[in-house]
């Protein structure tokens, strides 16, 4: 699996990762002002996903998919 951190400002901050098994790949994005996270893979978008604006709140983890998880879990590893 691949990850990387595409870009980061004081408000967004985006993260790209990639399945070594599949060609499948997703963008992470974390709204710091508004404090949500989106993904935009299928299980996200479908069934998780439950704000107007788009996205579920950062605390909010039962609406997390694997990929906001697994981002979650080395955010503070990633430069
Ligand atoms: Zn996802």
């Amino acid at each position: 699996m691949i990850i990387e951190k595409v870009s980061k400002n004081d408000e967004w901050e985006d993260y790209y990762i990639k399945s070594k098994s599949s060609n499948k790949h997703y963008i992470i994005t974390f709204d710091i002002l508004e404090d949500t996270v989106s993904c935009d893979c299928e299980d996200f978008r479908y069934r998780k996903e439950n704000l107007k604006f788009g996205g579920v709140k950062l605390k909010d983890r039962e609406s997390h998919c694997k990929h906001i998880k697994k981002i979650l879990r080395i955010r503070n590893e990633l430069i």
